[in-house]
């Protein structure tokens, strides 16, 4: 009979094992064994062990690191970039009150536990990671006991910092697998404060400490407008929270939708392109580590709502289907085909045809998750403004590449 998994482990692998991860090496020589099997596997795992090997200095950090990537190629999850992971809005309670929240903060709701529930046990099957989004996230403990529970789990907690004192910071550094990514939308006070209230970037500029002195990874995460496009993007505010400490970056555009859209904020064509260049070139260039999120259309995101709604975009508050709704791959599949179907130049449907994109759903059964105010949030006449300086960027884009 054909002996299975006769194989040993790539030297280099085992190498890199040996040297860097000897306590997982004696602990998890089963799973390795059956990795073993497949040399195309263990050569994609061994690529992201020495990233993180690079990246991450913390004993802890790297073991939960360690672990979440086993468990995916265990379980041959090859699911990339924006596809290889779920989003799952927690709670919608916070501290803050930023004028550009597109989560409406003040609606307090915490999501249920039969649907972080589902969305956990969704997540260790088919998904590389889980990113927790709120409201604010720390003010729900059950972050720490979810992350706690799933130790093959990485979740990345999208925070503006504030709650993160010494005693969390002990609780983070316990675990392992829950990385802060804190909301910095400014390279000063002024700017960041403008956007998220007067005496947040101190608050912010704490939590890194924090972090810091108890060797937490953290990364960091800006919403892009108008007014804080050039700053954000730029090379020197890359550099100086690569400095301070941050592992990773994220960058959104701003869409007005929440509880008031600010046509001030909305990117003209310039910032929309410059945006996007420079993500291309921070991707290219190295500067600091960020996922590659551009396609040519996009084809959703997967984000449960804090009442479990599965959303393609944090942004767009209209869903077909519940979580608690029968068999979630497929429900899941449902929404992303209808999403994937639409008519619309470029790859953002909201910023292309705001408007358009909502009839197309609507007509889908696609229903309203949140209040009429907010619902109406993009007027008719935001929806052109948006409209027209998405499409002369697509203009400039094609004139120029990235
Ligand atoms: S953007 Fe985030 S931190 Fe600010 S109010 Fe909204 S949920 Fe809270
Ligand atoms: S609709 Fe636009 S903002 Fe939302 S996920 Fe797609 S590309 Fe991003």
């Amino acid at each position: 009979m054909k002996k299975v998994g006769a194989k040993k482990l790539l030297p280099e692998l085992a190498k890199l094992l040996k040297q860097k991860f000897p306590r997982q090496l004696a602990q998890y020589k089963g799973e390795l064994n059956k990795l073993a099997r497949d040399p195309l596997v263990q050569e994609q795992f061994l690529a992201h062990l020495s990233e993180i090997s690079k990246m991450i200095s913390n004993p802890r950090f790297r073991s939960g690191f360690f672990r979440a990537y086993l468990r995916i190629y265990r379980r041959k999850i090859n699911k990339d970039g924006r596809h290889g992971s779920i989003i799952m809005e927690i709670t919608k309670h916070c501290n803050q009150q930023c004028q550009h929240c597109y989560s409406r903060a003040e609606f307090k709701k915490n999501m249920k536990d039969a649907v972080v529930k589902r969305i956990v046990k969704l997540a260790r099957n088919n998904y590389k990671h889980v990113f927790v989004t709120g409201g604010e996230p720390t003010l729900d403990r059950r972050v720490l006991a979810i992350a706690k529970n799933n130790p093959d789990i990485l979740f990345f907690m999208f925070t503006n910092g504030g709650p993160i004192n010494r005693s969390y910071a002990a609780k983070l550094s316990a675990l392992g697998n829950l990385i802060p990514v804190l909301s910095v939308d400014g390279g000063a006070q002024k700017r960041h404060d403008y956007f998220k209230g007067q005496g947040s970037y101190l608050q912010v500029q704490r939590a890194i400490k924090i972090l810091n002195a108890a060797r937490i990874p953290w990364g960091y995460l800006s919403m892009v407008t108008n007014l804080n496009a050039r700053e954000v993007l730029s090379k020197k505010f890359v550099k100086i929270m690569k400095k301070k400490g941050a592992i990773l970056a994220r960058y959104l555009e701003y869409i007005p939708v929440g509880a008031q859209a600010l046509p001030k904020l909305v990117p003209t064509a310039k910032t929309y392109y410059l945006m996007e260049k420079r993500k291309a070139q921070i991707i290219k260039n190295s500067e600091i580590y960020m996922q590659e999120t551009a396609q040519k259309r996009c084809s959703g995101l997967i984000f449960f709502d804090v009442d479990g709604n599965i959303k393609c975009c944090p942004f767009f508050h209209y869903a077909k289907h519940n979580i608690l709704g029968g068999d979630i791959e497929r429900l899941i599949k449902d929404s992303t085909l209808d999403w994937c179907h639409a008519q619309y130049p470029g790859e953002c449907p909201i910023y292309a045809d705001p408007e358009g994109f909502k009839k197309y759903l609507l007509g889908k059964q696609w229903t309203s998750t949140v209040s009429f105010n907010e619902r109406n949030s993009i007027t008719p006449r935001l929806a052109k403004v948006m409209s027209r300086n998405y499409r002369s960027f697509l203009k400039i884009k094609s004139a120029r590449g990235l």
